[in-house]
Formats: C-alpha cells, structure tokens, sequence
C-alpha cells in the first residue's frame, strides 16, 4: 500500500520537475500538483498540514526547507529549486523531493546539486544488517563535508506510514555505530538537506519558510524507502 501512496508522490514530483522554466510561479507548480494528486485519488499530504497553505514546499536558492508557493514569486534563469510533495493515498504516506536547475545554474550549484544527491546515495548505501542511523548520517555529512558543503542539522528525516511523520529521527550527520538499529519493515524518509556554507538556518516571519543563515545556496534529495530483507526499496523513485 506504500508503493501506492510513494508511486503517485513520485509521479506529482516528476511532473512538477517538468514544469521548471523561467517566469513560472510557484504557485502555478503547486496548483498542478494538488491537480495530479486529487486525479490520483490521493490527497495532498502538506495541504493544512500544521497549516501549511499548499500541496507542495517549493523553496529558492537560499531557501532550505518550507517555501510557501506563491503567484509573486517567479523563477528566474539561473534559480535552483526545491520541491518537496507528499500524497496520503488509502491511509498511507509518500514524502519526496528534489532540486532542479531553472535554466543555466552556477557550476556550484550544479556541484551542491550533484553532491546532495549523492550523498543521499552514500546514505542508503549503508543500510543493512545491524546497520545504526548514526551510519547512515555519518556517511551522508562525511561526504557532504568534501566539498566544503554542510548538511542542515535544525531538521532531519523521519519515519512515514499512517502519519506524514513518525518516529525514529533520521538525521544527517552522526556517528557511525551509534543510532538507532535500522531493522526489516521500517519505511523512513531520508532527505539531506546540504547547504553550500554553513549549517546553520533561520526561520522567516512566514512562520514556515527556512533559510540558511548565511544566505549561501541549499539544496534538497528525497525518497521515501523501505527496508526490506533484500534491501532498500525507493518508494517514491519513478
Ligand atoms: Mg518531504
Ligand atoms: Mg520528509
């Protein structure tokens, strides 16, 4: 029932990544997602979430986490954004996001692009047999920190089932050995969060939108997974 709910999150997500150009509103991108996901018979996970105005959190460059799309807000040549989207479908969770280039990006933000996703990959890569949380951050900030980059530490990944967040914490930074024993039927949502400088975020007035402090670039990669005897299966990924 989760690859259900993860495929229709995959499939609004893909789409709304198709949609990235110049001169488009972030609100134009939510409404198409809210379509796709009400088409699906599945129900926007974000929307009134805590009150949360929209279907999706579509944040720009500085922007981290919890951007509230909106008609002024217009994506220029040169922008990378983030659009993270979930869909509630026959009592479950989906939860995924990505980061997209609109038009020509910086090469850093190419690399910070590049890198987040990667780490995200270096992450799951330790799950296994025995394998603890603290593995999985480890690795993710261990990489990150390569490039100078820093993964964001105010906020992790979660658990996801029946509610959009459950427990455990999966954070992306850590120790590796220590953490939470990773075990057979956990579905948890792995995000890195990974800022071109420091890891430090502020909170807007918006009372949702997160920034980084210093005003540096942050990008975003996420799939909801399942841990699973024969390894981890993307829920989300399309
Ligand atoms: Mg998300
Ligand atoms: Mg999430």
């Amino acid at each position: 029932m989760m690859r259900d709910a993860g495929k229709i999150t995959g499939e609004a997500l893909a789409m709304a990544g198709e949609m990235v150009r110049p001169g488009i509103t972030t609100k134009e991108i939510d409404t198409a997602i809210r379509e796709y996901i009400t088409k699906s018979g599945a129900t926007p996970s974000f929307l009134n979430y805590g009150g949360f105005p929209a279907s999706a959190c579509i944040s720009i460059n500085d922007e981290v986490i919890h951007g509230i799309p909106s008609k002024k807000k217009i994506l220029r040549d040169g922008d990378i954004v983030k659009i993270d989207v979930g869909a509630y479908y026959k009592g479950y969770h989906g939860d995924s996001a990505n980061t997209f280039p609109v038009g020509n990006v910086s090469e850093e933000a190419m690399t910070l692009i590049r890198v987040t996703k990667e780490s995200f990959l270096r992450g799951i890569e330790t799950i296994g047999p025995g394998s603890r949380l603290g593995d999985l951050g480890a690795a993710v900030d261990g990489y990150v920190r390569q490039f100078g980059f820093s993964a964001v530490r105010k906020f992790v990944g979660h658990g996801v089932g029946r509610d959009l967040h459950e427990a455990p914490d999966v954070p992306n930074y850590g120790i590796a050995g220590r953490g939470q024993r990773i075990y057979t039927g956990m579905v948890i949502a792995v995000e890195p969060m990974i800022n071109a400088g420091t890891y430090d975020v502020i909170q807007l007035d918006d009372g949702w939108t997160v920034k980084t402090a210093d005003g540096k670039l942050s990008a975003h990669y996420e799939h909801t997974l399942a841990v699973t005897d024969n390894g981890v299966v993307l829920l989300t990924k399309v």
